[in-house]
């Protein structure tokens, strides 16, 4: 019975990165951009946002080449709040399985406001990424910015902490 309620063997998941190894170089095309902020902007049509009406969406391009959305769902209790973000990752795992690697992440919003990653999905996109991994997002007066997740969560807790 016990068998059958097995987790998965710690050899799915991948190597645990050190510092040293987090500064690998991911690269997008023009063209990558341009996908990545309009399928992250499409996905901002999806959210589930009753309270703060603020729609934002977001797109993973994986290191398998696959691209995963997500939108932000809000709940009445606030809390419960889960971001563009956290959902994309989790779809990504769902149907990637336990070793994705994240190239690149960018997030949209429908509200023409200039807004990053917030400190929590910072910490969840490091799980999966590096600090080579792209983030595209929305500046301000519409600008397209991009930085690293390593420029934006520097000293980031990492799995090779948990000894
Ligand atoms: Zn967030």
């Amino acid at each position: 019975m016990l068998a059958a309620l097995a987790i998965p063997q710690p050899s799915v998941y991948p190597k645990q990165l050190t510092m040293s190894q987090t500064s690998q170089t991911h690269t997008l095309t023009p063209e990558q951009r341009d996908q990545l902020r309009s399928l992250a902007s499409a996905a901002a049509e999806h959210s589930y946002s009753p309270y703060s009406h603020f729609r934002v969406g977001s797109a993973l391009l994986l290191a398998n080449g696959a691209i995963v959305t997500g939108c932000n769902v809000e709940n009445c209790s606030y809390r419960l709040t889960s971001c563009a973000e956290q959902g994309a990752i989790a779809r990504a795992v769902a149907e990637h399985g336990p070793a994705i690697r994240l190239v690149a992440v960018a997030v949209a919003n429908l509200n023409n406001s200039a807004s990053m990653p917030c400190g929590a999905c910072r910490q969840t996109l490091t799980e999966f990424g590096d600090d080579s991994t792209i983030v595209l997002y929305p500046g301000e007066n519409g600008a397209s910015e991009e930085t690293t997740l390593g420029e934006l969560i520097p000293h980031a807790f990492r799995l090779e902490f948990l000894k």
